[in-house]
């Protein structure tokens, strides 16, 4: 068995549902799928919005935003459903759905107050509307498939807009609820990013989760492939928004994707592959407007690795952008145990996440997301010396598996950047990135250049291909 995973701009529009629902059906052919869907592009976004508005009682703008979604999706039931009675019932469901996102409006309105729990309320309609259409749209063209509301399964703890599974429970769910549907051949529809709380409240995995969840329900069906389906040809030695010469990448291990994710690259969400790696599971990345382009593959399997050793250095460059550096200068710190305890513990009382660090005997560098930074934060910080911030910077990290024990790579790296003002820099002994951090006005030149220094080189055989389109 396989599990199908779709982004939002691979079901963003009628004509790309079609084109996810052909591609549904070659696999149909060869073994029954689980289809896991995002929300039609922008609409998560949206809703997101929506509930900041709600939650600022903009009443009109809330309700104006919710209209949208409603028109949105009926029309995409317009544009693919052409039975009658298909469309009427479906267009009840539309309705139906709309009405209770409204309803949500009007509650938090009259509270007077967005909790992380109704935000996630507001943003699992994304998700519930697209598989509904989607199925709908299968159902019409003749396929056996089943629409299972995936908070039945997927149940996690309260951490609300950042939930995370409760795997026995979840894994008994899979075996009692989907794999039935799938031993009977009948294609199973469900939502990624959303789940549900023992008593059944609403939660999410965290924006871009949905690889997430595609990947936690591939391992707990034991599948033989994860198929994350998007808008690339796979895994790309940068984002291809940033460097147009961009390669796609034709096999990846474990540790590599893994890491690129964590360090910006937004093809793959940073936890998707965990656990495709307890299960052995190989995660293919797929390109949706291309379907027939070969995609990346990601695997620890010799046998699949073999013919495409890369010997090169630099699989791959992330960014990550809207970071801020804080840096903490200090005399108190020579010699003195436990300082960088105190001074972490600071973050952890914030639920600050921090990034990248760099030390010396007077000072620590560190990154935070810019979101997460905060004025009191900064208060408690300066107890421990001086604080300065940098907003507006981008941490760049080039990755791969052969850095490890690779000489010379710094010294291609820096002289790579010697016109760009690099603020930071970190690697650790036994990484398999090189981090540093720039201005963001200088991310363009940075990865262009580093591209050029890593990817346009005669070292770099067949593992890498000019993109399909
Ligand atoms: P989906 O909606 O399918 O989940 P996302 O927008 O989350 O798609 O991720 C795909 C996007 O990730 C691409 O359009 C691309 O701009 C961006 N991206 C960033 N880094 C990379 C990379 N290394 N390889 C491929 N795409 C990347
Ligand atoms: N729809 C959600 C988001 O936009 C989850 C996903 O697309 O993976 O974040
Ligand atoms: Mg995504």
């Amino acid at each position: 068995m396989a599990v199908m995973k779709f982004g939002g701009t691979s079901v963003g529009t009628s004509r790309a549902m079609q084109q996810a629902i052909s591609i549904v059906a070659r696999e149909e052919k060869k073994q029954t799928p689980l289809v896991v869907l995002s929300a039609c592009s922008g609409i998560t976004n949206k809703l997101v919005h929506i509930a900041d508005a709600a939650g600022r009682s903009a009443l009109d703008e809330a309700m104006a935003l919710a209209a949208e979604v409603r028109a949105f999706h009926l029309n995409l039931v317009d544009d693919l459903i052409s039975g009658l009675e298909l469309k009427a019932e479906l267009t009840v469901t539309i309705e139906q759905l709309a009405n209770r996102l409204e309803l949500l409006i009007k509650g938090v309105d009259i509270v007077g107050e967005l909790t992380e729990r109704s935000k996630d309320m507001f943003c699992s309609f994304g998700e519930l509307l697209s598989t509904t259409v989607f199925a709908a749209a299968m159902k019409e063209r003749g396929h056996n498939v089943a629409w299972i509301d995936v908070r039945t399964v997927m149940i996690t703890d309260d951490n609300f807009g950042f939930a995370r599974p409760l795997d026995e429970v979840c894994e008994a769910n899979v075996r009692q609820i989907i794999k039935p549907l799938l031993d009977a051949g009948t294609t199973v529809i469900t939502q990624g990013y959303i789940g549900a709380t023992k008593d059944g409240r609403t939660t999410t995995l965290g924006r871009g989760g949905s690889d997430f969840s595609a990947a936690l329900l591939g391992a707990w069906l034991n599948d033989n492939a994860i198929e994350i389906w998007t808008d690339v040809d796979g895994v790309m030695t940068c984002d291809p928004r940033l460097v147009p010469d961009a390669r796609s990448i034709r096999v990846m291990t474990f540790s590599e994707a893994a890491e690129l994710a964590y360090l910006g690259a937004k093809v793959l969400h940073p936890d998707t592959i965990a656990p495709a790696v307890q299960k052995n599971i190989p995660v293919y990345v797929l390109n949706s407007i291309c379907p027939d382009a070969k995609g990346t593959i990601i695997t620890n399997d010799p046998e699949r690795l073999s013919g495409m050793s890369y010997e090169g250095l630099v699989k791959s460059i992330a960014v990550k952008k809207s970071q801020c550096i804080i840096n903490i200068r200090s005399n108190r710190m020579m010699g003195r145990h436990g300082f960088m305890n105190q001074l972490f513990d600071v973050f952890a009382r914030y639920s600050v996440s921090v990034e990248m660090i760099s030390t010396s005997e007077v000072s620590v560098s560190l990154t935070v997301d810019d979101k997460s930074f905060s004025n009191e934060l900064i208060q408690d910080l300066k107890q421990f010396g001086d604080v300065e911030i940098e907003h507006n910077v981008a941490t760049i990290s080039v990755v791969g598996d052969n850095l490890r024990m690779s000489r010379g790579v710094a010294g291609r790296i820096f002289s790579a950047l010697k016109d760009v003002n690099l603020r930071m820099i970190s690697q650790g002994a036994s990484e398999i990135n090189v981090g540093f951090v720039v201005e963001e006005p200088e991310v363009a030149t940075a990865v262009n250049n580093l591209h050029k220094e890593f990817f346009c080189t005669p070292e770099n055989h067949c593992i890498f291909e000019m993109p399909a389109k």
